[in-house]
């Protein structure tokens, strides 16, 4: 028999809609080169795949390492930064006692919360999206929870909380998970306090930048933390193929990746000055790789649909944020040809 837990649970949502122009899913929008694909396929080609791989992915941490400037010791890789929410919501605190998460965020809290049972805590956000500090209080003091989520910057709402905020959740006595899957857009972090404090940890993921499709995740810790979700990590959670690309993406090709995420930094200011001096929006400021923006003169999921109509797929959030929609920022062109389409929905 299936758990009673399951049936009230919906499984995560994805744009799979096909488009000419995909700006959905905050993926970076980068073509590789010919010779970068023509390495990828030598490296490939090696890999002894009748065998397992090596379990702790020892190279492509080694590489993760290096490129943060911290030991090997302080990661615990993932298959993409979702396994690593699970193993999280399972190891931290007793199962008797709640999650909390500041809504809306990213739907993987929630959802991981519910396949184990415990309870959510789930506290809404001020008007400018902040973290609600009086109440999140005071549901941390009524319900006890354990562990705290805080995407950081946010997805949908793309704003990093106030960082005094979560220190004083934390003050309370919980763990706290800062979900910086977003952080080459924003530049803030807190990895020094996760390296120095029992009840903080970071997770990054590569999916944001150029790699949604390897699957790699990562959680910096403490070393004593790390040690111990290493116990629930599924055995070669990492593929032979990932651990080999990644590698050599972030030792080879790291260059071409870090030019791509500047100019969407720059293509995320220009959008979100062509998009705010729209008639019918409201843009909201954004420090990741996309941007949310309320529909004010048609229901979204409406302006969803034009959209897709003239062949701009983007994610239709108003099950979440009432009239909201996200837009991921792509290459000059593909953002071109968003807000070009976007601008004749609204006239
Ligand atoms: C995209 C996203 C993730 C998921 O990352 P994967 O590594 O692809 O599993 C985690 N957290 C947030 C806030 C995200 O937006």
């Amino acid at each position: 028999m299936i758990s009673g837990r399951l049936l009230s649970l919906s499984p995560y949502k994805t744009e799979t809609t096909p488009a000419r122009i995909k700006l959905s899913s905050n993926e970076l929008s980068i073509e590789f080169p010919e010779e970068v694909k023509k390495r990828i396929a030598q490296e490939v080609s090696k890999i002894p795949f009748n065998r397992y791989p090596d379990p702790s992915a020892s190279l492509l941490k080694e590489a993760i390492a290096q490129r943060l400037g911290i030991d090997e010791k302080n990661i615990l890789l993932g298959n993409g930064s979702d396994e690593l929410i699970y193993y999280l919501s399972i190891a931290v605190g007793e199962f008797d006692r709640g999650i909390f998460y500041p809504v809306p965020t990213f739907s993987m809290y929630g959802i991981s919360a519910q396949v184990i049972g415990r309870e959510r805590v789930e506290v809404s956000l001020e008007e400018d999206f902040d973290i609600d500090l009086p109440n999140s209080l005071r549901a941390i003091e009524e319900r006890s929870p354990a562990l705290a989520y805080f995407a950081y910057p946010n997805n949908p709402t793309g704003n990093c909380f106030s960082e005094h905020k979560i220190r004083k959740i934390r003050e309370k006595g919980l763990f706290i998970v800062i979900d910086e899957a977003y952080y080459n857009y924003s530049g803030k972090t807190f990895i020094e306090e996760a390296l120095q404090r029992e009840d903080t940890v970071v997770l990054r993921t590569l999916s944001k930048i150029g790699m949604a499709g390897l699957r790699v995740g990562f959680m910096v810790a403490k070393e004593e933390i790390i040690r111990e979700l290493n116990k629930i990590r599924l055995p070669f959670n990492i593929t032979y193929p990932s651990q080999v690309i990644a590698r050599l993406m972030l030792t080879e090709f790291y260059d071409l990746i870090e030019e791509e995420i500047k100019k969407v930094i720059r293509e995320r200011e220009r959008l979100y000055r062509e998009m705010s001096s729209m008639e019918g929006i409201r843009v909201y400021p954004s420090s990741a790789n996309f941007i949310l923006f309320k529909s004010l003169s048609m229901p979204a999921s409406l302006l969803h649909k034009k959209l897709v109509e003239k062949g701009v797929l983007i994610r239709d959030f108003s099950y979440l944020v009432p009239q909201c929609l996200r837009v991921s920022i792509g290459k000059k062109e593909e953002n071109d040809a968003f807000l070009e389409a976007l601008y004749k929905c609204m006239i």
